[in-house]
Order: C-alpha cells, then structure tokens, then sequence
C-alpha cells in the first residue's frame, strides 16, 4: 500500500533528516514510527502527503507514483489518508458535532450523509454526550478524540497520527491508542509517529525504529528499544 525506495531527504539547511530509507506497509497493518526527537519522523509523514519532496528515491501510495501524481490525482491520493496531529488542530468556533460535520462537507458528502454519519463517528469515538461543546470545553483527550473522528470522517485507507498523545497524560494516551486500535480492526491501516516508549511497548505490532534519519530496526511485535 505504501512503499518508500531509497529515499533521502536533505532540508536546504543541509540537514539530513532521512537517509536511504526503504520499507513497505500493507494494508491493514499497524505500524509505529518511533525513535528521539529530531530523527524523522514527521519527515517521513511529510513525504507521504507530499508536502515534502525527497532529494532522492521514490514512494508509491496504492501503487501510483507519488512523486509524479498530478493535482487531480494528488488530492484523490489525499483523499485516501486521514491525519492526526499532536495539537488537534480543532475549529475552535465549532462544536465537536460542527468540526466532524465540516470535515464531511468539505470532502462532498451530502447533508443527508453527514446527518447519519456523524452520530456514528461520534459513538465509535464515545463522545456523544459531548456532541455540542466547544473544543474549549473539553479535555486535551477528547479534543484528540474529535481529531481523530475528523480524520476518519471520509473514511480514508489509512491514517497517519503523529505524536497524538504528545499532549496527554499516559492514561489518556491509553485511550486515543485503544480508539487507534479500535479503527485498525475496523479495516483501517495506521502508521503511529510517537516517542512515548509505553504506548509502543504495549500494542505489539511492528515498530520501525529511526536514529539520525535512519532505519536502524524493522521488527513485527516490536518493541521500542533506543
Ligand atoms: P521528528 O519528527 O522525529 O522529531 P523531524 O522529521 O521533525 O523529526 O526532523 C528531522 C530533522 O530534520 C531534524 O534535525 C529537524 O531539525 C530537521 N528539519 C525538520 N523540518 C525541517 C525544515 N523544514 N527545514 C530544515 N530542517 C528541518
Ligand atoms: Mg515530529
């Protein structure tokens, strides 16, 4: 599903952020990215949504070149990965029910659609009964929580979450990796950036493990051993 050849990054600071890295991902799979901070990790999410261009190798998502997609093929690329992120990156003038909802329409669903889905996000997310507060009325959790439903709200093939727990206290942590979890077995694959060792330690899937831009583990039950 998604494939990186040989691929380095160099940022015009001269800083090697990735350095001949390879891997493929199925479909399906769960897959933590870990490693100290400033190894390249958000590098390697960065790539995949194009918003960075490596200085060498290629990446395949689906089986189409990344890196020659064109716009039209770009967005539908887009399209097919939901993101979450450390800070949320909530609409702070809209309900949890508003921001899941928004996320909908700007990808084309109908008012009908979203009036059936979003309660479904909702429960899957088992927010329901904070449906009509404000991010600034909920928990540093249940923000997470909304970020995630937002991300699954088009229903993408994967999800990319970097450091979404780097917020949070262990125990919430534990719950935005269950949600995480929770999605996985529900068909979707998730590639989880993190440098929170217990979370890792606990799931049980692989781990890729970076060092200085470099993959210097790959391991299935992994765990995160730096
Ligand atoms: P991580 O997410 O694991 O902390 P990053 O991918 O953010 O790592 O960073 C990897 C390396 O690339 C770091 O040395 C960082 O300083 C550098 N870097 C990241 N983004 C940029 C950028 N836009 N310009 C220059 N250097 C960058
Ligand atoms: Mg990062």
């Amino acid at each position: 599903m998604i494939s990186f050849h040989s691929i380095t990054k160099i940022y015009l600071s001269d800083v090697i952020a990735l350095e001949n890295i390879s891997f493929n991902i199925s479909q399906k799979e769960f897959v933590s990215i870990v490693g100290r901070s400033g190894s390249g990790k958000t590098t390697l999410l960065k790539l995949l949504l194009r918003e960075e261009r490596p200085t060498e190798g290629s990446i395949f998502f689906e089986g189409e070149n990344l890196l020659e997609a064109g716009n039209k093929s770009l967005s539908e690329i887009r399209r097919r990965i939901g993101v979450v992120f450390q800070d949320y990156k909530l609409l702070d003038d809209k309900t949890a029910y508003e921001n899941i909802a928004y996320a909908m329409e700007i990808t084309g669903k109908s008012p009908e659609e979203i009036n059936s889905e979003v309660p479904e996000i909702l429960e899957i997310i088992e927010l329901t009964d904070r449906a009509n507060n404000f991010p600034k009325e909920l928990s540093e959790g249940e923000c997470q929580r909304i970020s995630i439903a937002r991300a699954i709200a088009h229903r993408p093939d994967v999800i990319l979450a970097d450091e979404p727990t780097g917020n949070l206290d262990p125990y919430c942590s534990q719950d935005i990796v269950r949600l995480l979890l929770k999605i996985y077995e529900l068909g979707t694959t998730i590639v989880l950036a993190t440098h929170d060792k217990n979370i890792v330690n606990k799931l049980k899937k692989r781990v890729i493990t970076l060092e200085n831009g470099k993959i210097i583990r790959d391991q299935e039950k992994g765990k995160f051993v730096l």
